[in-house]
């Protein structure tokens, strides 16, 4: 509460601001891991987050399987960052798949790796993980303030609103691991940008990765939604993935989809080979068997094996005459779904854009504002889903962390 007695005097009577060595706004991984890296050498923590309680976007990756990392060489590893995330290399270098196996085993989470070398804790779920990982953290001392939202800088202060009303806190570094800005109901809402902007500090605009692309469906494919369409090759521009996808009430989605999502939101056509394991020339030979008294689609079911869900999608998109079985087949090999762009920002698994490397140092500290230090899916990179979101959120925390300590530990020095 701010009470004016006269223009241009102010007295406010604020509660005391918090005073920590140390500030962190956002208790996901990368917030999570920062507060570790601080903590651990000495020094009070304060973690503030806007949300009831901590990592809800955590828990809900776990919701499906907390795919953690990918074990592959470190090469291998970085190099399926989408362009322009080299810039991340030398911070995986330092917390890679590798380490992230050993800090499992800090907290006793028992993990193992599955055929694609997806990494995932043995009870997949994020919530032991969590359980431990809080528990260490309040073991430090570090305190974690829940419903702060974080709404701009106070001169050398941050400004929070918090259910007991406006709050300062007042701390010789901080570390930002405010997320992106999708799946705004777990927290990751983007808006701390505007508070960016106020202070004009270099920006990226958000993009959606890792999102489904959007359909317009006829009522035929109501029955097939949430059927995966596999296998498939699915292709835009120069990148092809095998897998598979999902028909959705809104268009594709899934891990495949996903894959090849940063190139379809640029425009590239989605090219799909519903016989993957077949040539044109067998597929349409199998088409031009005579079908005696089958109709068209029980004839591709039982001369190509497609499934149901495959055939109405061949419906769906394909605009010749089926009785023109060399067009059938080619429409087969390579269908064309005509997409009308990524679905909303708010239903990608993750987005790309933020804070972008020029605006930081080495030490992912922002040039603009100094001991102000930066981390997780706020800064601009892109990666597949596959363990990458994740490492990288727990490597920059950690590089962030582990520089703030530092920033630290050099103002005493001085
Ligand atoms: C459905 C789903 C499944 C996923 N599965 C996987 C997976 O298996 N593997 C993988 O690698 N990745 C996965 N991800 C992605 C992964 O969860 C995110 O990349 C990761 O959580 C980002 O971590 P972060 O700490 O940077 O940000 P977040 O986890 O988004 O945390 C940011 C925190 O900042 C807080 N915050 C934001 N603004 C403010 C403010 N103004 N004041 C105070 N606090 C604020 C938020 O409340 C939030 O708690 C998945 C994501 C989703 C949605």
């Amino acid at each position: 509460m701010i009470r004016r007695f006269a223009p241009g005097s102010v007295l406010t009577s604020l509660p005391e601001p918090l005073t920590p060595d140390a500030l962190v706004i956002g208790a996901g991984p990368a917030g999570l891991m920062a507060a570790d890296m601080i903590s651990a050498a000495g020094r009070r923590v304060v973690i503030a987050d806007a949300m009831p309680s901590p990592a809800r976007k955590f828990l809900m990756a776990g919701k499906s399987g907390l795919n953690v990392s990918r074990d592959q060489p470190l090469p291998e590893f970085v190099s399926s960052y989408f362009e322009g995330g080299e810039w991340l290399a030398p911070i995986l270098d330092n917390f890679g798949p590798e380490d992230v196996k050993v800090w499992l085993d800090s907290h006793g989470i028992e993990h193992f790796t599955g055929s694609s070398k997806r990494i995932f804790p043995q009870g997949m779920k994020a919530s032991p993980l969590l359980r431990s990982w809080l528990g260490l953290l309040a073991g430090r001392g570090v305190e974690l303030k829940t419903r702060w939202r974080w709404d701009g800088w106070d001169g050398d202060g941050y400004r929070f609103l918090t259910p007991d009303g406006p709050r300062q806190v007042r701390a010789r570094c901080a570390v930002l691991a405010v997320g992106g800005a999708s799946w705004s109901r777990l927290g990751s809402t983007g808006s701390w940008t505007r508070l960016f902007e106020d202070r004009k500090i270099q920006l990226s605009p958000f993009k959606p990765t890792n999102v489904g692309c959007r359909m317009a469906w006829s009522g035929h494919m109501e029955k097939h939604y949430g059927q995966p369409v596999k296998p498939v090759r699915m292709q835009a521009g120069s990148a092809v993935v095998h897998g598979e996808f999902v028909i959705s009430r809104k268009g594709l989605e899934g891990g495949g989809i996903y894959l090849l999502s940063n190139r379809l939101r640029e425009g590239e056509p989605l090219v799909l080979d519903l016989l993957p394991h077949l040539d044109r020339a067998t597929v349409a030979e199998r088409l031009a068997r005579p079908r005696g008294r089958n109709s068209f689609s029980n004839h591709m079911r039982k001369a190509l094996g497609l499934t149901p869900v495959k055939i109405a999608l061949f419906r769906e998109c394909f605009r010749g005459e089926v009785t023109d079985l060399d067009a059938v087949a080619g429409a087969l090999k390579a269908l064309r779904p005509q997409i009308s762009g990524p679905l909303e920002i708010d239903e990608a698994i993750s987005t790309g854009g933020g804070v972008p490397e020029t605006a930081l140092d080495g030490n992912l500290m922002l040039r603009a504002a100094p001991g102000v230090f930066c981390a997780g899916e706020m800064l601009d990179w892109d990666a597949p889903t596959g363990g990458y979101l994740l490492t990288a959120c727990l490597a920059t925390g950690r590089h962030a962390g582990m520089a703030a300590a530092g920033w630290l530990e050099s103002r005493v020095a001085t």
